[in-house]
């Protein structure tokens, strides 16, 4: 089917009480290894790019490979900017038919990012597609962003952002971070359910690579309705190569190792899939 936005997938998962997963793909292989779990478990699917991700490639070569994989699926498929960092590749990315946009202005001061988060909704909203806002600090390092994540949520601001801004879901920071956890991460979950009390948009929650299952569990049930992978797939992405590697370190076929790295990130979305409880959720979506 053609990309759907992200809009309805997560007011049905705020409704049940469920998540979305939405994964990072860094490349073909792990586009089409996302596609095929959602597949599999029958969910709907988040597919998102950072920045860094689309000077890599382009948002033509990433939109064009998850089109061609969504057209042929039975599974709603979204394609979101992950931590867009400006209007300018904002409006891009929607111009060129991105379902889903994430700006983030949490590095801003708060009036900042109210009116660089308003703009990109504003623009967003005659073409129907949602946006996601980020208030609060995401700690760790991705995409050449680094942050201490000391920066907790406050509610009285989340509210203040949200009215002011007319956002469709909020990244908020509880204490997590990108990339790998040197140590077990101290999270503030019962500011999860105030914040749910506060505004009536769906939350997300950014670093979640490396929680635990249960840790995981408990977010979504305050009232998490999106969790971001991006950290364990790239993991799950260069072990599987380097192990086949090392195991055939003749070969000179690009497509044996990337098979075997399809399949192990394939398997890591259907794990962290069958956690957020989005599996069998597809049908909800159409
Ligand atoms: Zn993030």
């Amino acid at each position: 089917m053609p990309l759907v936005t992200s809009e309805k997938m997560l007011l049905k998962a705020r409704e049940g009480c469920w998540a979305l997963g939405a994964f990072n793909a860094e490349n073909m292989e792990m586009i089409q290894a996302i596609i095929k779990a959602a597949e599999e478990l029958n969910a709907p699917v988040i597919i998102q790019t950072t920045p860094g991700t689309l000077k890599y490639g382009s948002l033509d070569l990433y939109l064009a490979n998850v089109s061609a994989l969504a057209k042929n699926s039975p599974v709603p498929v979204a394609i979101h900017l992950d931590h867009g960092d400006t209007f300018a590749l904002a409006a891009q990315a929607l111009r060129k038919g991105y379902t889903s946009i994430m700006i983030d202005g949490s590095k801003y001061p708060l009036d900042e990012n109210i009116s660089l988060t308003e703009s990109v909704v504003k623009f967003c909203k005659p073409c129907n597609v949602p946006v996601e806002g980020e208030l609060g600090k995401v700690g760790g390092k991705e995409d050449g962003m680094s942050s201490d994540g000391a920066g907790y949520t406050d509610p009285a601001e989340a509210a203040l952002f949200v009215e002011k801004t007319g956002v469709s879901s909020l990244a908020v920071g509880v204490g997590t971070a990108h990339g790998v956890y040197a140590k077990t991460p101290v999270l503030k979950v019962e500011l999860i359910c105030v914040l749910k009390n506060t505004v009536s948009i769906p939350l997300v929650l950014h670093g979640a690579s490396g929680l635990s299952d249960d840790v995981v569990k408990d977010c979504i049930r305050r009232g998490i309705c999106k969790v971001n992978f991006a950290t364990e797939l790239r993991i799950a992405y260069t072990e599987a190569v380097k192990d086949w590697l090392s195991k055939n370190p003749s070969t000179i076929d690009p497509k044996k190792f990337g098979n075997a790295a399809r399949e192990a990130v394939s398997k890591k979305v259907m794990e962290r899939m069958k956690i957020c409880g989005c599996d069998g959720k597809a049908p909800l979506v159409l």
